[in-house]
């Protein structure tokens, strides 16, 4: 059993029921954003109550459940877009915003990865085009600059309900990024039928509204942490305020949530930003959080431009940022 991770894993033995297949099943009436606070109550209480009784999921939905509410707000959110912090406010309906993504999601691959953090795989891994993010030292820029094939959610969910019977331990939203893709992914998720837990695999710069809906059917955030400071942030991808949004969300995903955070370390970035982060996390998420220090880390993309991270990591470097792990995380990966 890995510590932190208790009801994904309890999910996976069926001895619990997946959020969304609860938000799926808690009847609703439709809305505005208060409506939905509204329900988010009684969803808390329901899942208290529900949460491990897994009979629920031979009860057919209702006509209007809490997870149409959900998708139906967000909806009408894309038409001033704020699913992340940069807030661009555009109509998805009618243009562009950053992250270059309208109302079609589009994904770029779905297949079991064997890859990921050992209590993951076989991870049943979608690739979603484009991303809010523009990392300089990105390593799926090949998906995220492009838009490949069109999200059909009844597809897409009986792929899912396939790879879970082919061995899937979690459905796994990826990218580029799950966030600008948040409506598209409900309406998958309303039409799969396995009890299988969710895991958000995001840059965590997501808005609060967005992370008030979603909080509801993600059984597990699986969370970037790049940086420790905002001018890093700022510099290789472009993003404000980083440190004040993503340590807000990361607060929020452990009291809604369970938590496994990834962090890359590069070259040149273990004082401003690995000491920084596992420093963090260990006073605010607690030492025993499930935490993967990666070392990865190749140049690659745009990365050559900037010349004190166009290169691997030194040994010195990874010796460095394990001793800071160590110092201040007991559970690591
Ligand atoms: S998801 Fe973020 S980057 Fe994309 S349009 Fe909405 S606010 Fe802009």
């Amino acid at each position: 059993m890995v510590r932190g991770l208790e009801r994904y894993e309890a999910i996976n033995r069926n001895k619990a029921v997946a959020k969304f297949q609860l938000a799926k099943r808690l009847e609703a009436e439709r809305g505005d954003f208060e409506t939905h606070e509204k329900y988010k109550k009684e969803f808390q209480k329901f899942l208290e109550e529900e949460g491990e009784n897994v009979r629920i999921l031979d009860n057919d939905p209702p006509e209007y459940s809490f997870l149409d509410l959900k998708i139906d707000l967000l909806m009408e959110m894309l038409k001033s877009c704020n699913f992340c912090e940069r807030r661009c406010g555009v109509n998805r309906y009618e243009k562009l915003g950053y992250c270059k993504t309208g109302v079609e999601s589009y994904y770029s691959s779905e297949f079991l990865h064997f890859g990921e953090e050992p209590e993951l795989v076989p991870s049943h891994t979608i690739f979603f085009n484009r991303c809010t993010f523009s990392c300089v030292f990105c390593q799926n820029y090949d998906i995220v600059y492009d838009d490949d094939y069109k999200v059909d959610p009844k597809e897409l969910a009986v792929m899912i309900d396939i790879r879970r019977r082919q061995g899937s331990r979690n459905v796994n939203f990826v990218g580029g990024n799950p966030d600008q893709h948040a409506h598209t992914i409900l309406k998958i998720l309303r039409e799969v039928k396995s009890n299988i837990p969710v895991v958000w695999n995001s840059n965590m710069y997501h808005s609060w509204e967005l992370g008030r809906i979603i909080e509801d059917v993600v059984d597990v955030w699986l969370g970037d942490f790049k940086y420790g400071n905002n001018e890093c942030a700022k510099k290789y991808s472009n993003v404000k305020n980083y440190w004040e949004v993503v340590t807000r969300n990361f607060l929020e995903a452990k009291k809604t949530g369970e938590l496994l955070i990834r962090h890359l370390v590069m070259p040149n970035h273990i004082e401003c930003c690995t000491a920084k982060i596992v420093k963090w996390v260990s006073e605010n998420l607690g030492r025993d959080v499930r935490f993967n220090l990666m070392f990865q880390y190749y140049p690659t993309f745009r990365a050559y431009e900037f010349e004190e991270i166009s290169r691997r990591l030194s040994w010195e470097e990874m010796r460095r940022a394990k001793e800071l792990a160590e110092k201040y995380l007991d559970n690591l990966v």
